[in-house]
């Protein structure tokens, strides 16, 4: 019999008081007993419809009716044929609009928590399962990937299991992408995403990190050394600026530079010597989730105030629901219909206040969206002594600009076709550089498909 509660249960979390004086996750997870409660809430409907949101299509009411169960191994076995990376989906996927936006729980109540259940599932079995060493056997065929985030640690784990020899060229020092530099500690444990690198590493994929494709090596370099065909999924991780008056002053930072400098460089963390700003308060300005993880960073390394700039309204914001209110309870304040026109700066050059204009909605724009309006003479101050702007990235074009015949979109994205072949033969590529900043299981969906076409691209050209 069903439990037929119209809510979720509850995911036991960090107190915002004491969780803002730490960089430990938020998210504390589900018991055993809260998981199986959970899964009893799933109807495992005949059609599936929440399978059909999911990206990667993970057999979802396979893997809850074993959670029910208490089969929580056999639930993990189930979800990991078809996702690499679950402990970090369990996290960071944006449910509410993919696998739960299907579920008919959904239509009356809230919608069985797939993402928490997921999450507990790979926790479970992280803590409790040995690592297995792969006994795939190998193919004697050479890949390589670049980039080390989700879409690239997909396709290449997809392809050491089919038997390819991987290698994974990564420009920073350590493997995961947007997973380790960008994402908060306090919202994905960086300890998970190495463990699910070590995992890759134990199916025989060889990670090499400080390589930078286009000046380390390039393209035609790796197909010189023997790969047979290369991923490219090196994300965008290029910020924008605004281009407004005091973009230059001291105080004034990328959300990707900000959110590096504390996430792989430990800045919030005495033994490391990265500097950051000592700010008491800070403006972000954009309404995402990166937004959201900058300001709640910024709190977290002893701010007094920060302040959300966005220049629509809290209904437009493109954050997670779950994201927008964490910070709200973290006391982050939203000051939605706000564009900065310039930075002010002190006579030293540091940032000493944002000018914003006030906006109001008018007609919607191409994205759907109500076009925001400036407001005539409604300018005003916020007085703060850092600015962090977290307007949107692109792909950084080193590879492009050192690689023949890849076809680029104007907005500087590669062109990959559905099975994510680009305009180059043997040269596959997805996630964020063909799609632009997008999310972690689309990139991961990107590395899937990829993995599949190259391995047919293999077979074809060796017959
Ligand atoms: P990335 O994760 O960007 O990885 C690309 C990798 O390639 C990087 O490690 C980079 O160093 C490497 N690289 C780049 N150039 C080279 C080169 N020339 N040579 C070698 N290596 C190179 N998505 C969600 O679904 N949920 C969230 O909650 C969420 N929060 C986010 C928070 C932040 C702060 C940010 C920045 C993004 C967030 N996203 C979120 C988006 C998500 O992380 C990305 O869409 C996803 O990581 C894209 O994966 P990718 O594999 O395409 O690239
Ligand atoms: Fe849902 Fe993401 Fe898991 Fe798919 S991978 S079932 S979208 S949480
Ligand atoms: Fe279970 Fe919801 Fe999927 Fe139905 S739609 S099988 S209730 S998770």
């Amino acid at each position: 019999m069903a439990n037929m509660s119209l809510n979720k249960v509850p995911m036991p979390e960090q107190d915002p008081g004491e969780r803002i004086t730490n960089f430990k996750e938020v998210a504390l997870g589900y018991t055993e007993e809260m998981a199986k409660e959970e899964a009893t809430r799933c109807l495992n409907c005949k059609n599936r419809p929440c399978v059909s949101g999911c990206p990667v299509n993970v057999r979802i009411p396979d893997f809850i009716a074993q959670v029910a169960a208490g089969n929580f191994e056999e639930a993990y076995q189930i979800i990991s044929t078809t996702n690499c990376l679950p402990a970090v989906c369990g996290r960071v996927c944006t449910q509410e609009s993919q696998c739960e936006s299907r579920c008919v729980r959904g239509v009356k109540g809230e919608s069985v928590g797939i993402g928490r259940l997921e999450r507990f599932v790979a926790d479970y079995h992280m803590a409790h399962a040995e690592t297995v060493q792969s006994n795939v056997a190998k193919n004697g065929h050479r890949v390589a990937v670049i980039g080390s985030g989700p879409s690239g640690l997909t396709c290449a784990g997809d392809l050491a299991r089919l038997g390819y020899e991987v290698t994974v060229f990564e420009a920073f020092h350590k493997a995961g992408g947007v997973l380790v530099y960008g994402i908060p500690e306090f919202r994905l444990p960086k300890s998970i995403v190495q463990k699910e690198v070590e995992n890759l590493e134990s199916l025989g994929v060889e990670v090499r990190t400080n390589f930078v494709i286009g000046k380390t090596l390039t393209v035609d370099e790796i197909f010189a050394e023997g790969y047979e065909a290369i991923f490219i999924g090196s994300g965008a991780g290029l910020p924008s600026f605004m281009g407004i008056e005091g973009e230059s002053l001291i105080g004034v930072y990328s959300a990707n530079e900000y959110l590096t400098r504390v996430n792989l460089m430990k800045a919030y963390s005495n033994k490391y010597d990265t500097p950051i700003r000592n700010s008491q308060a800070v403006a972000v300005v954009g309404g995402g989730n990166v937004a959201m993880d900058a300001a709640r960073t910024a709190k977290r390394l002893g701010a007094k105030k920060v302040y959300i700039v966005y220049r629509r309204s809290e209904d437009e914001m493109p954050a997670r629901a779950e994201e927008v209110h964490h910070a709200k309870e973290e006391g982050i304040e939203f000051m939605c219909l706000n564009n900065p026109v310039r930075i002010l700066g002190t006579e030293g050059s540091e940032v000493r206040a944002i000018e914003v204009v006030s906006m109001t909605l008018g007609e919607p724009d191409a994205s759907g969206r109500r076009k925001p309006v400036a407001i005539p003479d409604s300018n005003h101050e916020i007085e703060v002594d850092t600015v962090v702007m977290a307007i949107g990235t692109s792909p950084n074009p080193l590879i492009r600009n050192t690689t023949d015949g890849l076809d680029a979109t104007s907005r500087g994205c590669l062109v990959a076709d559905e099975k994510m072949a680009t305009s180059r033969p043997g040269v596959f590529a997805g996630g964020d550089i063909v799609t632009g900043a997008a999310t972690v299981i689309l990139a991961m969906g990107a590395g899937k498909t990829a993995a599949t076409s190259i391995d047919a691209y293999i077979k074809e050209k060796n017959q």
